[in-house]
């Protein structure tokens, strides 16, 4: 029988079995674990010693050089040479708060607001996507003067007080509280969910309603808009919009989670809400937006926001400040000047169609999901059908010993992740798939 899995346990190293580890990686993991006990997580069955990393490669102590298809953070390629030098010239420049005028900030958040649709016009910067989605569901329950939340069984939005509670994925012994409702992903997998659009929809309606009849009132409805921890639920393309109609016609708000799949990572659109066709009431955005240098955001209606600071103050010390703005504008040119949403669909056709070609030769291999370079790829038990999140632990350790880097997601842990950076080529493509093929071939003897 397979067990859920919660999303930050998954692909993690095993610190009780550190005696089969080498001897220079036992020494270095001790080490580390005596100064962040309890909070240490390292990736692998043998952890990796990084030291650098340059495109879509990462390179550890001894030289080796990985193919990355986990980091969607450094998004435009690790290292970048134009995101970094825009922060390390600004870093010489200026680095202060937001309550200067600063040309580099305005210009900034207008052309990050350019790629929403015209009413979701202000925008807040914050230093992760945690704080972004803190803020978001506070602005929210300003709006609404309800406190209810309605999110999917493996969601995960963040690390906050607030944020962890409408994270299923993320608590370990219990259940989310009263005022967070959870429901299923508009999962295309089960047989109960054909319609995925109608099931969801339906759902959501029964949430509300138990929200609103509990006396908590209704308050947004938050998706990560790929589902990337439920599994990446991407298709049917529009399956969200039902769901939302209901949503705003119940006086809701509905929160697009972008940190996932923002930034072009779909390939069809710059946000993963516009695959969908529906225009959210507030946007939450992260790790892509600064390649790496920490920032997130809040993009809203005007009126949402002016209600909020009428209630309460609201400040950040280091988001916004005049080194992000540098770097979210290296990002935006990046994007545009490399094409990388042309090579997130062209790329992730490609390798969508090499998956679905491995599919027909490996019974191993169950139901492939997803759309631009975001794929979610099920391993199965080939008797049954049935997750195998044992077989996808040893798939991502083999992959690693074959210099690729991947992670897993889902509520069983047994759907391989493919998130690589923007700029992952065909030939990268090939590397990976060749190097899939055989260790799905090698753990299956
Ligand atoms: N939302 C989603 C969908 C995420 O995947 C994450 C991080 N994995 C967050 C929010 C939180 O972002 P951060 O770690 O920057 O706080």
């Amino acid at each position: 029988m397979y067990k859920k899995m919660e999303i930050l346990a998954m692909n993690r190293f095993d610190p009780y079995q550190s005696a089969a580890l080498e001897p220079g990686v036992s020494q270095h993991v001790a080490r580390r674990a005596a100064s962040f006990g309890a909070s240490s997580v390292l990736f692998y069955a043998q952890p990796i010693d990084m030291v650098r990393a340059h495109g879509a490669y990462m390179f550890d102590a001894g030289g080796r050089r990985y193919l990355d298809l986990y980091n969607n953070v450094a998004s435009v390629g690790h290292s970048h040479p134009v995101v970094v030098e825009a922060v390390s010239r600004q870093l010489t420049v200026l680095n202060t708060h937001t309550r200067y005028l600063n040309e580099g900030i305005e210009a900034y958040a207008e052309e990050l607001l350019n790629t929403f649709p015209d009413q979701l016009s202000n925008l807040v910067m914050t230093c992760t996507g945690s704080e972004a989605n803190d803020l978001a569901l506070r602005i929210a329950q300003s709006k609404t003067n309800a406190k209810g939340f309605i999110v999917t069984r493996a969601a995960y939005h963040g690390n906050t007080a607030a944020v962890a509670e409408i994270s299923p994925s993320a608590l370990r012994h219990r259940a989310p509280a009263s005022h967070v409702k959870v429901i299923d992903a508009p999962d295309s997998r089960l047989a109960s969910n054909r319609n995925c659009a109608l099931h969801f929809e339906r759902s959501v309606s029964a949430a509300i309603e138990e929200l609103n009849g509990s006396g908590v009132g209704f308050c947004a409805l938050i998706v990560d808009s790929i589902f990337s921890s439920d599994g990446i639920f991407s298709d049917p393309a529009g399956f969200l919009q039902i769901a939302v109609q209901k949503v705003q016609q119940a006086n809701g708000l509905f929160i697009a989670d972008e940190v996932q799949p923002g930034f072009g990572r779909t390939g069809d659109a710059m946000w993963g809400f516009m695959r969908h066709g529906v225009i959210p009431d507030i946007v939450t955005l992260g790790k892509p937006m600064g390649n790496g240098f920490p920032m997130g955001g809040v993009v809203t209606r005007p009126e949402l926001l002016q209600k909020f600071c009428e209630e309460t103050g609201y400040f950040d010390t280091f988001a916004g400040s005049p080194v992000a703005a540098a770097a979210g504008s290296a990002v935006l040119k990046v994007l545009k000047e490399e094409g990388l949403l042309e090579n997130a669909a062209t790329v992730g056709t490609y390798l969508k169609q090499g998956l679905m070609d491995l599919k027909e030769r490996s019974p191993r291999v169950g139901d492939i999901r997803g759309v631009g370079l975001f794929i979610g790829l099920d391993l199965i038990d080939p008797a049954n059908g049935s997750p195998d999140p044992n077989f996808a632990g040893l798939t991502i350790n083999a992959l690693k010993e074959n210099c690729i880097l991947i992670g897993a997601a889902g509520s069983f842990g047994h759907t391989l992740k493919i998130r690589p950076p923007l700029c992952f080529s065909k030939e990268d493509a090939n590397v990976f798939l060749e190097a899939l093929d055989m260790a799905l071939a090698l753990n299956d003897r």
